[in-house]
């Protein structure tokens, strides 16, 4: 098996859109992107239209520190969307930011997008050779010049041409100057519901994104379904055929919000449920369970109640940390961690301790929890992970990590046991997880446990080097196992 180093495509975001005619809708996307603040932290943006024009505003940082009265303000429009960004390191430039802006046979158009593409190298060359030109390394600037350089005579074949064109993940969200356009992948990998308030369409990621402007939930935007919302209402069109759905099984387990509900289900008592399963599986001999806030803790409470281990609080986490930019100095490396949590120490002191986390991923996290546990004198710890082993690395839009750095790769839990330092280690079985979730296996990706990937990847593994370094991609290559 090789190593497949994706550290530079991966792509986790939050997508609102609304038409909403005689309102100005700036604002209500502003509400829409701060609940679906998780899914991206890194750059926010809106786009509006009144029907003539797009502005568009858009900026790197959270939805709250991007935006304000001023900027609000001049974005007048009826229709808009919006878009939170998590990028990886080093994409984490302005002109990556959405949404991304477009004319078509000279009519604007503004773009927001989920997900990540699995065909983008050879349609970037394909542009490319066309005379298309790109200014960022986003692949959703490939969807947005598949459009600009259709062929067809309006706006919505040219999108639909696009859209049949590219392969992999994408919950997407397009702004003309008189529609809203949604369109999911034909797999459903990720998210996409629509919701209405007041007789007013709404596209968000999660319902957590509806429940913020009190919009009532309607129906998930079918995969493979192209929706135009316009002054007809809504139109729904299946585009593109399912051969097979797959929900990321990821976003149940950590990614969505847990008062979210996806396949009609709460995501909180899903990894309530898995946390019970996982009791069931893998019982321990301990006085308290504890999580590791705020990502364990459904799972944890879920444990206690399978167990009769009472639950309690064993860590207080700090709300106000984002993500650390600066490389901490060695005699302060393990600051991250800190930063964000700190143990009850009275809590838990010469306790057995089942502590109860979504996943581990490189393990560093765990390494330096286990340490600030054992500092606080708890006398075991018994880690309890409510997701299998991840193992592969994810094609299809969630941030996790290249092959080698997975902690689980090439390694047993009894290695990964000894390396935490803890007195046992389980993790949920793939079973387990389907049977916690009450929804059959086959509707799900499980890529990240199993390596069985739904859409086929090996476009991602055949070239050596994304050509596009004038756009300040780096480098990547390796190749990793085929199934
Ligand atoms: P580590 O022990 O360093 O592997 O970190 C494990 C922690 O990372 C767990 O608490 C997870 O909730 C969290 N985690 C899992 N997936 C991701 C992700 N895609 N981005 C950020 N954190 C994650």
């Amino acid at each position: 098996m090789n190593n497949f180093n994706l550290d530079e495509i991966n792509e986790e975001c939050g997508i609102f859109g609304i038409y909403a005619l005689g309102s100005n809708v700036a604002e209500i996307i502003f509400y829409g992107l701060q609940a679906l603040q998780h899914r991206g932290q890194e750059s926010a943006g809106i786009a509006v239209s009144d029907g003539n024009n797009i502005l568009i505003y858009k900026d790197l940082g959270l939805v709250s520190s991007v935006f304000n009265e001023q900027n609000l303000a001049p974005l007048q429009g009826h229709i808009g969307i919006g878009h939170s960004r998590y990028s990886t390191k080093g994409k984490n430039v302005w002109k990556n930011s959405q949404p991304l802006f477009r004319t078509f046979k000279g009519q604007s158009f503004a773009i927001a997008h989920n997900g990540n593409l699995i065909n983008t190298e050879s349609l970037r060359k394909d542009q490319i050779k066309k005379g298309a030109r790109f200014e960022t390394s986003a692949d959703t600037e490939i969807i947005a010049s598949l459009i600009e350089t259709s062929a067809q005579e309006n706006i919505e074949d040219a999108i639909k041409d696009a859209i049949s064109a590219i392969k992999g993940s994408f919950s997407l969200l397009i702004l003309t100057c008189d529609k809203l356009i949604a369109v999911r992948d034909p797999n459903g990998f990720r998210p996409m519901v629509l919701g209405i308030k007041g007789g007013n369409y709404i596209i968000a990621s999660e319902t957590c994104g509806l429940d913020i402007v009190d919009a009532k939930f309607v129906r998930e935007v079918d995969p493979g379904e192209f929706l135009i919302i316009d002054e007809n209402g809504l139109r729904s069109q299946m585009l593109l055929s399912v051969e097979r759905r797959s929900m990321c099984v990821f976003e149940l387990i950590y990614f969505a919000r847990p008062d979210s509900y996806i396949y009609n289900k709460n995501i909180y008592s899903v990894r309530h449920r898995m946390g019970e399963q996982l009791a069931k599986e893998a019982p321990a001999e301990a006085d308290l369970v504890i999580s590791v806030p705020d990502s364990g803790t459904p799972a944890a409470v879920g444990y206690s109640a399978a167990s009769k281990i009472p639950y309690a609080e064993g860590f207080i986490k700090n709300r106000y940390i984002g993500r650390t930019f600066i490389q901490p100095s060695q005699n302060i490396r393990e600051i991250g961690v800190k930063l964000k949590l700190n143990p009850l120490k009275d809590m838990i002191k010469g306790k057995r301790i089942v502590v109860v986390d979504d996943s581990i991923v490189r393990g560093n996290t765990s390494k330096q929890i286990v340490r600030m546990l054992y500092n606080a004198g708890v006398k075991e710890i018994h880690m309890r992970i409510s997701s299998p082993p991840l193992v592969y690395p994810c094609f299809y839009g969630v941030d996790m990590a290249t092959q080698t750095e997975f902690i689980a790769n090439h390694r047993t839990v009894e290695d990964i046991r000894k390396y935490l330092g803890v007195n046992s280690l389980a993790y949920l079985s793939i079973d387990g997880l389907v049977k916690a979730i009450g929804e059959p296996k086959a509707d799900f990706c499980f890529a990240c446990f199993n390596g069985d990937y739904p859409v086929d990847i090996s476009e991602m593994l055949n070239y050596d080097k994304f050509s596009i370094d004038d756009c300040g991609m780096e480098k990547m290559s390796g190749s990793i196992k085929t199934i």
